[in-house]
Formats: structure tokens, sequence, C-alpha cells
């Protein structure tokens, strides 16, 4: 093939199942099970009427000065994306050479080696701790370290550090530590404070999870302006498009929905945990929309085919040195009760 050896020799990400068939209750990709805001639907009318002939606003100005706002930092510390995987990918090209050195925590977000791979950058990896802290040696310098990645709340655990240890963990970095608060806006603490004092923390946000928008694509990354004014050298131009623009300004607008929404998904998440911990799992306290479930006798990989068979995806988690388990993102309170009974009977 004409491919670069780098692409050849890598395997692809392999996205969560996206089943047909519309019975299936699908709790395997931390999708909000709830609808977006309502406000969505005519402010993207209002955007296909104003014409579609036109390039977007390559630096999506509004949902930035909304952004802004709602978080408290001036536009020009803001960069959108297609997706926050978009914003992964810039920082990835924008800071690391091919050779040099990609870091984040094991077992964690199974993108960042992708990443990696497609850059032609080395991996370095740092396991939790059983207790998914981290250890120290995190942020040990290390030979043409270029980028360290560490979402927070951590996927799969669900499990949350400290924005005092962020703070502590890069003071001791020299390079960008980017955190990846996908799921931040069901946690009670987040890292967006930081980036005001350390140039080189990084905070990446979705819209896919919190704002039930998966289907969009629209991500944001908050940096100091030194910084945004380098990565946006490295986006696509177009990078986000005049709809996505339009539905997320609104979506991020609505921040009474976002509360509401927080409200719901996190009663469910206890009911979830609660109900999972009553039957024998062991689960790790999660702030995000979804819980891991490790069983001390009955097999992960049994429990995930059994459910499959019975019409509910989760996803089935096996990660080197680590006990596998079932990832189950938080569903509405029916769908979490019948998956419960479900593993009753498959745990009895
Ligand atoms: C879902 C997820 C993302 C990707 O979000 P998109 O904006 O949909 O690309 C990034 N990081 C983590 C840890 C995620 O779980």
């Amino acid at each position: 093939m004409f491919v670069r050896q780098e692409i050849a020799r890598m395997s692809g990400y392999t996205p969560g199942e996206q089943p047909g068939a519309r019975k299936i209750i699908k709790l395997n990709t931390n999708e909000n099970p709830y609808p977006p805001s309502q406000t969505i639907a005519p402010a993207v009318a209002t955007a296909v009427q104003a014409g579609l002939q036109k390039y977007p606003d390559p630096h999506a100005t509004a949902f930035r000065a909304c952004a802004g706002d709602v978080l408290g930092f001036d536009p020009e510390w803001i960069l959108c994306g297609n997706g926050s995987d978009d914003i992964l990918t810039i920082c990835t090209r924008a800071f690391v050479g091919s050779g040099e050195t990609i870091r984040f925590p094991h077992p964690s977000y199974l993108l960042y080696k992708i990443l990696a791979d497609i850059q032609g950058a080395c991996v370095e990896t740092v396991d939790f701790n059983t207790d998914w802290t981290l250890p120290d040696k995190f942020a040990a310098p290390s030979e043409g370290l270029k980028l360290v990645f560490l979402p927070n709340p951590n996927s799969p655990s669900g499990t949350v550090l400290s924005p005092e240890r962020i703070a502590e963990l890069a003071r001791q970095l020299d390079c960008p530590l980017l955190v990846d608060e996908a799921y931040a806006d069901f946690a009670e603490v987040n890292c967006l404070s930081l980036v005001r004092e350390h140039p080189n923390v990084l905070v990446c946000r979705t819209l896919s999870k919190s704002y039930g928008l998966a289907g969009l694509r629209f991500g944001f990354l908050v940096a100091q302006p030194e910084v945004i004014a380098e990565l946006n050298k490295v986006k696509d131009s177009y990078n986000c498009d005049a709809l996505s623009i339009a539905a997320a300004t609104a979506a991020i607008h609505d921040q009474a929905w976002l509360q509401d929404n927080r409200r719901k998904i996190t009663a469910g998440r206890d009911q979830l945990a609660n109900g999972l911990r009553e039957l024998g799992f062991n689960v790790p306290k999660s702030s995000a929309n979804f819980v891991f479930a490790i069983h001390p006798t009955a097999k992960a990989k049994d429990l995930f085919d059994a459910l499959k068979s019975q019409g509910v995806l989760v996803r089935y988690m096996a990660y080197d040195r680590w006990p596998e388990g079932i990832r189950v993102s938080v569903g509405t309170p029916e769908q979490n009760e019948l998956l419960l009974d479900m593993l009753r009977e498959l745990t009895a």
C-alpha cells in the first residue's frame, strides 16, 4: 500500500457499536439519554435560512463569546473544534513531532494512543494506582516529552483527581498538560481556573456528553491566548460548520437545560452505582455519566454478551494489568432499572 509506515502498522480507533435496531438500549458510548435543549432546532433553522452558500465563521466567534460569558473567559482564550477529538488532534499536531513523546495514564481514553501512532510519536503510559490516583512519576521529566493527556474525570473509571493535585503535576511538567474534561459537567470540580495561573494547562471540553449533542460534533479548548493563537495556525480553516456553530451556541446558552440534565444524570448515576454495589460489583466513585463495574466472580465478557443478547449494550473493558469490567453509561431511570434487573439474574 501507499500509506506511511506509521499508518500501515497501526490499528485504528474502534468506536462503540451504533446498532441499527431501535429497541436496543444503548449504554455503551456515554451518550446522554435525554434529548438536547429545545432551543437548538430553531437556531439551526435560522442558520439555514441565513444561507449556507458562504463559508462559516472560521473562529466560531458567536460560540466563543457565549461560552466565554458562561465560563468567565475572554473569547481569545477559546478554540473550537469539530468535536473534542478534533481539539486533541490539533494539539498533537502542534506540540509533538515524529519521534517525540506523548504521555497519558493507563487505563484511560483509547484515542490518545491512536493520535500518537498517526503522528509517529512515542507513547509513555503511567499506570493509575489501584485507588485511581496518579503516582508522582506521571509528572517526571523525560527526554522528548512534548504533551501529556489527562482525562479528568477519567474513562473508564469515572474517577476524578482534584484540581490541587493537577496543579502540582502541571508545575512539575515542562510541557503542555491537556486536561480532557469531556465529563467535567457531571463532576463537582474542574480545572478551568488553573488555566489562568498555568500557561501549560489546557482544558478541553465537549458538547457530546453533557449537552446531549454527540451527533453534532462540537468541542472546545480553553487555554492562554498565546497558546490558542498558535493552535489556530494548525486547525483546518473551517473546522466547525455553520450549523454546528449555531447549534452549539444555542446549547451552551441554555444553562438551565444543563443544570436540569446534570441533576437527572447524577441521580441516575447514584441509582446505578448503588444498585450495582448491592449486586456485589466493585464500583469506583464516579464523577461522570457512566460507572465502571468490576464483579469479583462473574466474567465481564459473559455479562456483556448476555446483556447484548437481551438488547442492552454496555462496553466491555479489558485492559492490560487491570481487572476487566463493564462500563455502563447512565440511562433513564427505567433503563437503569432494567439493566440492574438483568444483572441481578445474571449474577445470582
Ligand atoms: C467522548 C470523549 C471525548 C470525545 O468527545 P467528542 O467531542 O465527541 O469528540 C474526548 N475525551 C474523552 C475522555 C471522551 O470520553
